[in-house]
């Protein structure tokens, strides 16, 4: 069994929910597709994001050869792998009301990723984040190669997942008790200008511990479902503590449910989907697994809330129906919200200059060789 995952006020729903009773299975009529709609836009993330590796590697190439190398545009969008520039560019649009000009796409992009979190609750962990794919995909390896994966006890699986908002609270007060100037500073410093190429040097020259660390972290991944997301990543803790304000839920009709219990076996998060009436839980990314396993028409539905079934409904089937229609979203429906948020505010930055960081190549041919010798 797996450990549960419950919010305080799922606690209560649980305990207030009534007995199981037997009941008629109205059968799905349409397959569902969301694994499949959710597997292209994970795969679609991830293939960007090697791109814009690649591209990255081949412009620091450039300057590391001083020039002997083809020149490739530098591709803003790996400033979505600075987490900590995107808060710290927060930071200092909070307090200025401007853009910062180093490393905007960092807060483009971390705006994107919070507002989809806003719409959709942790959708950014399971359908676009590359490190939530990667996590995915080797405990799904476990479960291949041993069948099951391992089954943290309660105390142990709370304990663990209060260390993502440790480490979340602990970036939060750096970033937010640091003085507005010395904020400054740090952005327009070497160290801030070259801190993307300081990241990818990080993964280039991997040491001996990087390698042992990066290497235990993929084996408890594999054994332990969403092991780095689920108790270390502060990014997911963020998206989570935001995703309890969207409208936008699991929700089970509890006419419709029969009791299976399918949902709460396939909950990559363990949250007892077959006890809630809506899933508000911090851990709950959107990944539709549940809903993709539930083989009663309307039983679950990944929704905004349901609208009040009118007298004209002569079966309990079309009140049913009748409190879904049009408030379940389709797979595809988040895949194009997802679509819209992510080209549409990328498109406006970069329309209104807020996406590149316009330095002159002559000051990266000073800083991008030397990037290492840069400390803070
Ligand atoms: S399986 Fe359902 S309840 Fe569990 S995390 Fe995915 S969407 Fe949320
Ligand atoms: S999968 Fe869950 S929601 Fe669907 S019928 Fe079974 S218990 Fe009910």
């Amino acid at each position: 069994m797996a450990t549960s995952t419950a919010s305080p006020a799922e606690a209560e729903q649980i305990a207030n929910a009534p007995a199981k009773s037997k009941k008629k299975l109205v059968r799905r009529l349409a397959a569902d597709r969301s694994q499949q709609t959710r597997r292209a836009v994970q795969f679609a993330f991830l293939l960007l994001n090697l791109f814009l590796g690649a591209q990255f590697a081949l412009w620091v190439r450039y300057f590391e050869s001083h020039g002997v190398t083809t020149y490739v545009d530098r591709p803003a969008g790996v400033d979505g792998w600075l987490p900590i520039a995107g808060l710290m560019n927060l930071r200092y649009f909070i307090a200025t009301r401007h853009i910062p000009e180093i490393h905007p796409a960092a807060l483009v992009l971390f705006g994107i990723f919070l507002a989809a979190s806003i719409l959709l609750k942790k959708a950014f962990c399971s359908w676009l984040c590359p490190v939530g794919t990667a996590s995915e995909y080797l405990w799904k390896l476990g479960r291949k190669i041993f069948h099951r994966n391992l089954n943290v006890p309660g105390w142990l699986d709370f304990a663990l997942r209060s260390l993502k908002y440790l480490l979340l609270a602990f970036f939060l007060f750096i970033v937010f008790t640091m003085p507005i100037d010395g904020l400054v500073g740090f952005l327009m410093s070497p160290f801030g200008i070259v801190a993307d190429v300081k990241m990818l040097n990080f993964f280039r020259y991997l040491g001996t511990i990087g390698i042992v660390v990066i290497m235990i972290m993929a084996a408890l991944s594999v054994v332990i479902q969403n092991f780095w997301c689920r108790y270390l990543c502060p990014y997911g803790a963020l998206m989570g503590i935001v995703s309890v304000i969207s409208p936008v839920k699991i929700r089970r009709d509890v006419e419709a449910c029969i009791d299976c219990g399918k949902c709460n076996k396939a909950c990559p998060s363990h949250l007892p989907v077959d006890k809630l009436i809506q899933i508000r839980s911090v851990e709950c990314t959107a990944c539709m697994e549940c809903v993709a396993v539930c083989p009663a028409e309307n039983a679950l539905q990944f929704s905004l809330s349901p609208q009040k079934a009118s007298a004209a409904e002569t079966s309990a089937q079309d009140a049913v129906a009748a409190r879904w229609k049009h408030r379940a979203l389709k797979p595809w429906t988040v895949a194009a919200v997802l679509a819209l948020l992510f080209f549409g505010l990328v498109g406006a930055a970069r329309i209104t200059g807020h996406w590149q960081t316009n330095l002159s190549r002559e000051l990266y041919m000073e800083l991008v060789p030397n990037a290492n010798s840069f400390e803070h």
